[in-house]
């Protein structure tokens, strides 16, 4: 529906909280608003090679169904800025992140193993819930 505006403005200010090594090895390139219904849209997944100077870490960006990650859409440097707060409909995660230049697969085919695993449970549940009404 409506398309990711480049935030510029945004980037700008994530070269400041990143280290000039991550800076270096990403893009300007943000994901823009980062949000899901009911599972279903845009979620970051994983955890890999932080970075000992700035601490950010690789996570990639997934369109996901009923929170299982089906599509990578990018791999980017991420940084929390507060501790992340889980709760339903919780505040909004004040975090940035830069895309990096190519799909990090060593991240990407574990997360898909395992999300392909949950999907199938996942609808198979719902196949077997369905049929004995
Ligand atoms: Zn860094």
């Amino acid at each position: 529906m409506s398309d990711i505006a480049p935030s510029s403005q945004r980037a700008v200010a994530s070269r400041a909280i990143f280290c000039a090594h991550c800076v270096a090895e990403s893009t300007d390139r943000t994901p823009g608003a980062i949000s899901t219904t009911n599972g279903i849209g845009r979620k970051f997944y994983g955890n890999a090679m932080p970075c000992p100077e700035c601490g950010s870490v690789i996570r990639t960006l997934w369109w996901c169904f009923i929170e299982a990650p089906v599509i990578p859409l990018g791999s980017y440097r991420y940084k929390t800025l507060e501790p992340e707060t889980y709760g339903f409909l919780g505040p909004r995660q004040q975090f940035y992140s830069r895309r990096l230049p190519d799909l990090h697969w060593q991240q990407i085919w574990p997360t898909w193993a395992i999300g392909t695993v949950a999907a199938v449970l996942a609808v198979c549940a719902i196949i077997a819930f369905g049929g004995r009404r």
